[in-house]
């Protein structure tokens, strides 16, 4: 989403996200915007996740084991997980999830996303940032803006 390899997840994303969500005040969604640019268009759901199918059932072959289904649900947990938590980042409504420590962090860590764009690139589990050497320490969560 941050290289010109597919120009749609790149503009939608490194374009259109990026440039409406900044970093400090401007990270959060105006009051009066619609939330149009937060989430993916509906239709990535079952592509992204329809493309890790082959993967799965290869997996299940080479283990020898039925994962698909498994695997089939964890992905659309960990996509749903993807846009709730990101869509609860920029659209902060006091939630009990976002009093949470855990969420806490993972909002800091995001927010350092927008402060550099090739950092910190997980939303849900940084665990690739920290593979890839991505991972940098998300250091400030901003107060969530007073809204009506
Ligand atoms: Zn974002
Ligand atoms: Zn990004």
């Amino acid at each position: 989403m941050h290289t010109r390899i597919w120009p749609y997840p790149f503009k939608s994303h490194a374009v259109i996200h990026h440039g409406l969500f900044r970093s400090g005040p401007t990270y959060f969604l105006p009051s009066g915007r619609n939330y149009d640019n937060i989430r993916f268009a509906w239709w990535n759901a079952p592509l992204i996740i329809g493309l890790h199918a082959p993967v799965l059932l290869w997996i299940g072959w080479v283990l020898e084991t039925n994962i698909f289904f498994g695997g089939m649900a964890a992905l659309g947990l960990y996509y749903f997980l993807y846009e709730y938590l990101h869509f609860c980042m920029h659209v902060p409504k006091g939630r009990w999830l976002e009093r949470s420590a855990w969420f806490s962090w993972l909002d800091a860590h995001h927010h350092q996303h927008h402060e550099r764009h090739f950092k910190n690139l997980n939303v849900v589990l940084p665990l690739a940032d920290l593979i890839f050497g991505t991972l940098i320490r998300g250091n400030r969560r901003i107060p969530r803006p007073l809204r009506a």
